[in-house]
């Protein structure tokens, strides 16, 4: 990931044994990592440490030896094994002290629900000398911002608590208060591909990436996503250039869009209607197309043509085909879509027969092999696909491309119109 050379960079340490132990999942870093992300931040290790002091020490340190900022969960409570601000202090060379108007609001805390505060709470209102204090107003372990010299420069340890409706609010006022704003969206660029994994993406990315730099790569499985952080203008249109002259096939938008989501705009622009004709999707592609709200404008129906009599009956396959050659092949495909497309008298109709398996592959047609249809008043146009993995994905995978076969010169034209 290549972020602009102002980017303050930061590393994350979540602490507690539970965390280490894979008892609870590590929402805290999860949360850091996104939020800071957003911010502008250059997010560059994320650690995490059991209840040992040794421990502790040593992720610590290594974050501030890598990063301007060490932002650290958990390990604030009142209890022994509680050392997050005693190993801060430490590598800050900072006392402790103890804190006044802290002991204050956490003794009416506990008033608040008619308790009394334990002298082990005083450990929570000592606080390294020079820190910012940081309310918390959810729950009794305050936080702290110190900055310090060390490893010959400037750094930061910003210390939340672990429960995270408690670091939520309180890294929300710590970024408010120092004028870090979240980058808008816009500034960064999307871009989304499919039919194609993250290795051969990154492969065909390479020749840009080495004279731009590294993009990141996230899997939005059956899409796959690239992020550019903030790229200046001439970094944003080369990219999309380069994706369009060597990606063309496999790029979908210059947006988050999903499929689905480009489906929905595409119907609704054009007001033409849709039917589709399923077989082995079992009706997901009908699915898919109704998950959007609205879709009654131009979705009319489909057929779940499961067995040959439905594919004759109810889509006029011709049945001395399908004995022949049986269903797997163009002609079904093509059959079913002109089906379709008559018998819901539909402008645009679509169409899916394929092996999902685990069964039913062949040398020649083997799991995973897949024909669409899209067919219109003026003409129709046949595709084969080679999916891959399990049933699920491989259904999945053919409804998503055969959405985007249908939309395919509205999405290249729409690529072209953002990229210029
Ligand atoms: P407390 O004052 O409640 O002891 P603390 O700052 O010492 O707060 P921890 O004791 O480390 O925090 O954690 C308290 C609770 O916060 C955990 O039991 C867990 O529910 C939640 N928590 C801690 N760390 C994480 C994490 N990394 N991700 C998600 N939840 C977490």
């Amino acid at each position: 990931m290549t972020l602009t050379s102002t980017a303050p960079t930061a590393c994350l340490v979540s602490t507690g044994e539970e965390v280490l132990r894979g008892e609870i999942l590590d929402g805290n870093n999860h949360y850091l990592a996104s939020t800071l992300g957003e911010h502008g931040f250059d997010v560059q290790l994320m650690m995490t440490a059991g209840d040992r002091r040794e421990d502790l020490h040593f992720v610590m340190d290594s974050a501030l030896q890598r990063a301007d900022f060490l932002f650290i969960s958990g390990g604030l409570g009142p209890t022994e094994d509680d050392l997050t601000t005693t190993v801060a202090a430490e590598l800050a060379g900072k006392a402790l002290i103890f804190d006044e108007a802290s002991w204050t609001a956490i003794v009416a805390l506990f008033r608040k629900y008619n308790m009394e505060a334990g002298d082990n709470n005083k450990k929570q209102a000592m606080l390294p000398e020079g820190a910012d204090i940081l309310a918390n107003g959810n729950g009794t372990a305050p936080g702290f911002s110190l900055t310090f010299e060390r490893h010959g420069s400037q750094k930061a340890i910003v210390a939340l608590p672990g429960p995270p409706r408690e670091l939520h609010p309180m890294l929300g006022n710590w970024l408010q208060d120092r004028n870090y704003s979240a980058v808008p969206p816009e500034e960064h660029l999307f871009l989304r591909f499919i039919g194609i994994g993250e290795s051969p993406l990154a492969e065909a990315l390479e020749p840009w990436t080495k004279e731009w730099g590294e993009v990141s790569f996230r899997q939005d499985f059956p899409e796959m996503e690239v992020k550019l952080y903030q790229p200046s203008m001439e970094k944003r249109l080369s990219l999309c250039t380069f994706a369009m002259d060597n990606l063309a096939a496999h790029l979908t938008t210059f947006s988050r869009q999903t499929i689905p989501e480009l489906f929905a705009d595409f119907m609704r622009g054009n007001g033409k209607t849709l039917a589709v004709a399923e077989s082995f999707t079992g009706g997901e592609a009908a699915k898919v197309i109704t998950d959007s709200p609205g879709s009654s404008e131009y979705f009319l129906g489909g057929v779940v043509s499961y067995s040959n009599a439905v594919k004759t009956n109810f889509l006029d396959v011709s049945a001395s085909d399908l004995e022949l050659d049986g269903p797997f092949n163009t002609a079904t495909a093509e059959q079913m879509a002109l089906g379709a497309l008559t018998r819901f008298n539909a402008d645009l109709a679509l169409s899916f027969t394929g092996i999902a398996g685990p069964d039913g592959g062949t040398k020649d047609k083997p799991v995973g092999t897949a024909w669409i249809t899209k067919a219109s008043s003026s003409g129709h146009q046949s595709k084969q696909l080679y999916l891959i993995l399990e049933r699920d994905r491989i259904r999945t995978g053919a409804v998503y491309q055969g959405l985007k076969f249908l939309m395919e010169d509205w999405l290249s034209e729409r690529c072209r119109q953002i990229a210029i």
